[in-house]
Formats: C-alpha cells, structure tokens, sequence
C-alpha cells in the first residue's frame, strides 16, 4: 500500500506526540507507531520532568544548564543544554495549559520535588526542580499528548513497524517502509518530511529498566543506511532497579528523602559524594554501588545493597511514591514502609543516538550537514543535551523541548519543499528481510542468541568496561551476528507475527550492541557512564569530543567532532 503525507512521524511517545501536536491541523500529518500510542515508554516514567520554575525554592534556568552540562561530564553541546534549560519552563507551560494534572502547591501552583544533580547556585545543595505527578509523570504526559492528538484529528497507524528509511542518491529524506503488524502488509509512507521518535535500546543489556519494545529500530535503521550515529559508548545505568528484575525504583524515591545503606547499614554515599550524597547524579551514584559490593560490603556479601524508606512518613510513600509502592509489594513480597528494598544498578537510559541540531534536523558530519527531510527527536537522538551522562527529569523535557522544536522546523520545511520522487520499488528491502526471516531454515533460536547479547553485554560493556572486555564482545558479537544468520523462527504466518517482529527487533540489537562496543573500545578515557578501569581518568586533552560512528562496506569507521563549549569551561567534577 502506497500512502502520501506531508509529514511522517515514527513513534507515539512523548517525542513523536509532542511534535505531532506542532503539525496537526497545519499540514497532513501521520504516526506510525509499534506500540499502540499509550504504550509507548514514556507511559513508564515515573519520577518528574525538570524545569526551572522556581515555585518551591529560588531556582533559574542557567542553573539548571549549568547541572546539565557538568552532570553530563562537559561533553554537553551548550548550545542545546541553553535552549533546554530555558524552553523547559515554557514546555511546562504549555503541557499545563492542555490539562496535564500535575502535583500542585497549596495555592495551586506546580509542586517541584529535588533529583539527583540537579542544584541551586551552581552545585552548592539540591534544588527541588521537578515537576511531577505523583509517580506517574510520564503516564500523564502521554494521556495528555495522546488527548490533543486525538483531538487535532492526528491520523495513526498503530502497530506500524518501521522496517526502512528512504533516501534518494543524493541523500534526500523521502519517506519510510513500514510492516502492518496485523496484516503482513507492507506500507510506503511518502512524505516531505520524516521524524524519528523510536526510542531506546535497554534492550541489549541483561538487567534493564526499559520496555520490552525498547530495540534502537530507528537508531539502528539510520545505521544500516549509511548515517552516523553519536555517542554510542555512552549508556546511563540507573543506580536503583529492583534487585535481578531490574524494573526502575525511580530516584524521586531518593528525592523524596530515601537514601541507600550498604550491607553494614552505612549511609555509603557519604564516601562517594559528600554534598549531593544520595542525590548525586547516576553515574556517580551506580559505580560508588558496585564498589561497595566489589569491596564486600553489599548486603549479605551479595550483589546488591539497600534502598532505605522506612524512615518516611507512611503517607509520603504511599502517595507520592504509590506505584513504586505497588512494584515492591508486588515483586518483591515486601513492605517498603517497613522494609529496606534490595536494588541493584539497571540499564537505563541511552545518551547516544541518532545525531541532530537543535532543530531536529539529522546531521551526517562534524560540520553538522543536515539531512533534507530527515527528523529526530527523544531518546533514539543525541542533540547532545545529555553528553555522558543524563541527568534525572531531562528526558521527559527533551522529549516536549526538542520534540516540540523538531516539530515546528519539520512545518515550516513542508510548507517551502515539495515531495521527491520515491526510488523505484521502494519497498524491497523491508520485503527482502521479512521474507529471508519466514523463510529460513537454520537451527538457532531469536531468544537465545538474545538472551547471550544481553548477558555478554552486561558483563563486558555496563558499568565497568576494559579493553579486554570490549575486545571479548567484539568477537561474541562476531559470533552471535554468524548464528544470526542462521536463525528460524516458529510461526511463519502473516498476521500479528510477534516471532517474526522478536527477530527482526534482534537485528536491531545488534547492530545497537556493535556500535556500542566500537566507540566504547575507542574511547581510551573515563568520562560519565563510560567508565574505563584500564583509563580511569577523564582526559579532555585527547577525548573531550563527540564520536561518529558509520557503518561502512569495509566495516565501523569512526570519526569525531568538536563539543559546542559556551559558557562552562570544563572543571574537574565532584558532588
Ligand atoms: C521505567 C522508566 C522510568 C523513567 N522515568 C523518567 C522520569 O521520571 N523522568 C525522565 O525525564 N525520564 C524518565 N525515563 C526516561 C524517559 O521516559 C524516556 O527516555 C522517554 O520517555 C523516551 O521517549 P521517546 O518519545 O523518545 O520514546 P518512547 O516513549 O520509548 O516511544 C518510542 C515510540 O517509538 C515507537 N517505535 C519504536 N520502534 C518502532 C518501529 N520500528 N516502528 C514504528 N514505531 C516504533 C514505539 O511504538 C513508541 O511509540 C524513564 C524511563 C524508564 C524506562
């Protein structure tokens, strides 16, 4: 099936959503989404979303660019951590305006609650600067977005897979191939413009807060096209999932006043980060957690430590905290209002992704050349607000700041650009794959060669990596891309084939997982989440600069680019 739109969107979270808000009923606009829209992660963020509103304490939004930029380890460009420190507070704004029920204060203005990093006075204590709703902030996100989409008349594909990109010769965006997951159909969107809202990639790590869907199938497609991708060695592990599940305690626990305790009962963090103890940001806080169990002091001399309510009101907990609530009574069989909660660090959030400027446009080379008709926006793009290392609430804002901005550049580029002509057969890629997976008769299983990915993944590239180690996942990653070859799945019918859309998803994976570990294994300085125990010191003579990665016929080739540096010099980081 052939469809023409001005504007595509790939993706119904807080990105693709925000952006489709900026089109609809301003030009003919489509989302294609995996997930039905409310599914999408988003839905799963729990604790806040930041922006200098200063109704709780004296807060402004240069602060809040400055803790960006430093909780990033400098490798922020600072030109987009300026617009997203400042456009946060409109973005808010505006979310409010289309009924997002947000906490409030007794006269009625937006409650803020504090999250690791984030400080007053450029890092003297914490600062309460995110805005929530209870622990459902991205669920209310969603619903509100999901709401005005509905409302403006947005036209949805749901459960669209986008299988490939479309790009003429000379490197023109025209449009995407998708799969309609219920039918086996394949389906050409043609469009002037095209935004990419897919998403993360947990997925390639064992232990993981992320969805299920979580793959990189934009970041990955972008790849296999011949684009670059930024950042990739950086990936957030979130100091406090549940303990083997890995499903997010959100860090609003600590905001809210929970602090962790080693297997001694010691508040450990006083060690690690003196002023921002529990509130440090993630890198600081995931590491400091492994080195206490390294050192033995995990509890029970296991692989795990404590995440401490108990000394809270019942109420703060049950309230504020009442999913996160739910989650421990639920999997855990405890009480968190009486029992310390087991936690263990968790694949969380990816810094690196798909490159672009702060209008969304996606950009191939050091000199940020954009490419006409191509979009990213959210987790799967790397504008590069987050540099190596994200702090708490800035995703739910990046979403609404640079989906938002994407949005209105894509309008304005659909009203002055006329469509290209598609390449002849557009689709026979997409085709090419899905019938190669029904078709082929090998011996390996997708969930096997998934569950090795994740597992070699966790213990060669998370917190701790080494050469050796990197090394050792290149070559597993050799291995498992051979077997790949010779998968066979189950079902080998058309409709709603989860087995066929698993092992294209693995695909994804890893490609996601290669790149990863070249620019991990390149990058010969600790700086954020990247944490090199054969080079544990930050290097900003050799390395303060972002990494491309591009898939060529002869293999990765890696390149850099120069960090937009404005108004924070790069200082030596403590908390
Ligand atoms: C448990 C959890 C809690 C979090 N809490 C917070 C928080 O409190 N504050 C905060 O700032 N951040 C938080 N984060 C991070 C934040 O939620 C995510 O980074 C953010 O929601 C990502 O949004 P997105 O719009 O980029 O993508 P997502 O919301 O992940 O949506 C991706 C969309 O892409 C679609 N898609 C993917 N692949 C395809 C394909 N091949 N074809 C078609 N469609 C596709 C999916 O259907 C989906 O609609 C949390 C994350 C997790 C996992």
């Amino acid at each position: 099936m052939y469809h023409r739109f001005d504007a595509v969107i790939v993706g119904a979270g807080g990105a693709g959503l925000m952006a489709a808000a900026q089109l609809a009923g301003k030009c003919n606009v489509a989302v294609i989404t995996k997930l039905y829209p409310v599914r999408s992660h988003t839905g799963a963020a729990q604790g806040g979303i930041a922006a200098a509103l200063a109704n709780v304490e004296e807060d402004h939004w240069i602060w809040h660019m400055f803790d960006t930029v430093k909780g990033g380890d400098y490798l922020v460009d600072q030109d987009a951590a300026e617009v997203l420190a400042r456009e946060a507070i409109d973005a808010i704004i505006e979310l409010e305006h289309w009924g997002f029920p947000f906490n409030r204060l007794p006269d009625g203005r937006i409650d803020q609650r504090r999250f690791g990093g984030h400080t007053r006075n450029f890092g003297e204590a914490p600062v309460r600067r995110s805005c929530y709703a209870a622990d459902r902030t991205g669920h209310m996100i969603l619903q509100t977005l999901y709401q005005q989409s509905i409302k403006n008349q947005v036209v949805f594909f749901d459960e669209f897979m986008m299988l490939d990109l479309l790009l003429t010769d000379d490197g023109v965006c025209t449009g995407v191939v998708a799969l309609d997951v219920e039918t086996g159909e394949f389906h050409v969107f043609h469009a002037k413009a095209v935004l990419l809202a897919t998403g993360g990639y947990g997925r390639v790590f064992k232990v993981t807060s992320n969805a299920l869907s979580l793959t990189g199938d934009g970041v990955a497609i972008v790849f296999r096209r011949g684009l670059p991708l930024e950042d990739m060695e950086f990936y957030q592990f979130h100091p406090t999932g549940i303990y083997k599940l890995g499903i997010l305690l959100s860090e609003a626990c600590r905001g809210e006043g929970g602090i962790l305790r080693n297997g001694l009962g010691e508040r450990f963090m006083e060690r690690y980060a003196p002023t921002l103890l529990d509130l440090a940001p993630r890198d600081v806080v995931s590491r400091s957690i492994y080195h206490e169990i390294r050192e033995g002091r995990g509890v029970e001399g296991k692989d795990y430590v404590y995440l401490d309510l108990t000394h809270l009101p019942k109420e703060v907990i049950e309230t504020k905290l009442a999913d996160n609530t739910d989650f421990v009574r639920t999997y855990l069989g405890l009480d968190p209002v009486v029992d310390p909660i087991p936690i263990q660090p968790t694949a969380h959030y990816a810094m690196g992704g798909i490159p672009t400027d702060v209008d969304g446009r996606v950009t191939v080379d050091a000199q940020n050349t954009p490419v006409p008709g191509l979009y990213a926006a959210g987790e799967c793009a790397c504008v590069s607000v987050h540099g190596a290392n994200r702090l708490g609430t800035n995703s739910l804002v990046d979403l609404v700041v640079f989906g938002r901005r994407a949005g209105k550049h894509m309008l304005q580029f659909v009203q002055e650009n006329d469509l290209h002509p598609l390449p002849k057969e557009p689709d026979y890629r997409a085709r090419a794959e899905v019938e190669w997976i029904l078709e082929n008769e090998g011996q390996e299983k997708v969930a096997t060669i998934r569950a090795e990915l994740q597992e070699a993944m966790m213990a060669d590239a998370s917190v701790f990596r080494t050469g050796d180690g990197l090394r050792r996942m290149q070559d597993k990653l050799v291995e498992l891309r051979n077997r790949f070859t010779r998968i066979t799945i189950d079902d080998r019918s058309r409709t709603f084939n989860t087995d066929l859309v698993e092992a294209i998803e693995l695909g994804y994976l890893l490609d996601c997982a290669e790149a990863i570990v070249a620019c991990a294994l390149a990058r010969e300085e600790s700086r954020g989440a990247h944490y090199r125990e054969d080079f544990p010191q930050r290097d900003d003579a050799n390395w303060l600069k972002h990494t491309l990665v591009t898939r060529t016929s002869g293999g990765l080739e890696l390149s850099y680019k120069p960090v937009i540096i404005t108004r924070f010099q790069p200082k030596e980081r403590t908390y």
